[in-house]
């Protein structure tokens, strides 16, 4: 278990023009964390996780493994497990011979290699599975198999790089439970590659949001959803509202901004945040954090509904107000409310935050 530091770490391709696949990265993942990077393809996030590999050797900036400077150290000299997308499992070798493979290659005898397959197999809940060949089994079983190939090493860092795509939704979501519980049991660095915001959401200590090579946000799922720093994070995790306001009034840490169609509202902003009266916020809302009341509430924005949708554990609408569209999502609503119907918004000012662009 190492942690894992990034600092200034840049890609260029050859064939990829003036724009860097990676664009001055600073990253320090803690000693048995498990860290995501998220975002939407294109990002960054493979070429990110393939310099941690060793696959791919950063054009500026360091990588270090705890005190080492690995920047320029070949893969297999790293102790990093690796599991890929496709798994890459060897389709003509037994289960326990596919396992052992990383072991083969280090030269361990065949006692203390059987050993560790067994006890590897049996992390990923497959004991007795060693003599299967890798087409008797399962996508979700070949899924384990990869990852007790990675971990029957005994790496410092499991980088795993969308592992789960090639399985349904359900088994999607019982194996990303899974291969938590394996990382921290196996009490590994594991660093996770995905474009699925709820995955990392549901897996992640801690996550790097990405966008055209470069990191918008590191934080736990908690403060990236409550607290975005900018209106990609906003949008991209969850769903979220960013309302262009004006700024009235501003303290360190708050804002007075003007709301659509008249009324002002105090809201939390970053200490950063770097405005004054006279400026322009963007100010992000969630849809569960805005409720529906009538129009004769005094303090409610005053709205038209023009679309709407039951989903079961909620009902999203659109609502106009003053030319503005905002998502809503609420858990109840009037009986028989109806697109055109004149409705009232509350927003809740406490989850309400200030992003930048
Ligand atoms: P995806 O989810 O689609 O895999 P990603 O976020 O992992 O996307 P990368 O694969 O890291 O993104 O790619 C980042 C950028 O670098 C892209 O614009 C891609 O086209 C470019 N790129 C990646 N590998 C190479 C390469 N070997 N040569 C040239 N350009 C590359």
């Amino acid at each position: 278990m190492i942690d894992v530091t990034l600092e200034s770490v840049s890609k260029r391709f050859a064939r990829g023009g003036d724009t860097a696949a990676v664009d001055d990265v600073d990253i320090t993942i803690a000693a048995g964390e498990f860290f995501t990077l998220l975002g939407p393809s294109g990002c960054g996030k493979t070429t990110t996780l393939r310099m941690v590999a060793g696959f791919y050797f950063p054009t500026s900036g360091r990588i270090r493994f705890g005190t080492e400077d690995v920047t320029r150290r070949p893969p297999n000299k790293r102790d990093t497990g690796m599991v890929f997308q496709n798994y890459a499992l060897f389709p003509h070798m037994s289960v326990a011979q596919n396992v052992a493979y990383g072991l083969k290659i280090r030269k361990v005898n065949r006692a203390e290699s059987r050993r560790r397959v067994e006890e590897a197999l049996g992390q990923v809940h497959l004991a007795g599975y060693g003599e299967r060949r890798i087409d008797e089994l399962s996508g979700g079983q070949q899924q384990r198999v990869a990852l007790a190939r990675a971990l029957v090493i005994r790496p410092k860092t499991l980088l795993l790089d969308e592992p789960l795509s090639n399985l349904d939704a359900k088994l999607r979501e019982e194996t990303r439970t899974e291969i938590r519980r394996i990382q921290k049991e196996a009490g590994t660095t594991g660093i996770y590659v995905t474009h699925d915001q709820a995955e990392a959401m549901a897996m992640s200590d801690r996550i790097a949001v990405m966008q055209s090579g470069r990191v918008q946000q590191i934080g736990t799922p908690q403060e990236i959803y409550h607290r975005p720093a900018t209106s990609f994070v906003a949008r991209f995790i969850g769903r979220s509202n960013v309302l262009t306001l004006p700024v009235l009034a501003a303290t360190a840490e708050t804002l007075t901004v003007g709301l659509p169609g008249g009324g002002e509202i105090v809201v939390p902003a970053p200490t950063d945040h770097g405005l004054s009266q006279g400026g322009t916020a963007l100010v992000s809302v969630r849809p569960e954090h805005i409720g529906l009341t009538s129009t004769t509430d005094p303090g409610a924005l005053p709205g038209r509904v023009v679309d709407l949708e039951f989903t079961g554990m909620a009902t999203n609408l659109v609502v106009d107000t003053a030319g503005e569209q905002v998502q809503v999502a609420a858990v109840e609503v009037p009986a028989g409310i109806a697109v055109g119907d004149q409705v009232g918004l509350r927003l809740n000012r406490e989850r309400m935050w200030v992003v930048r662009p």
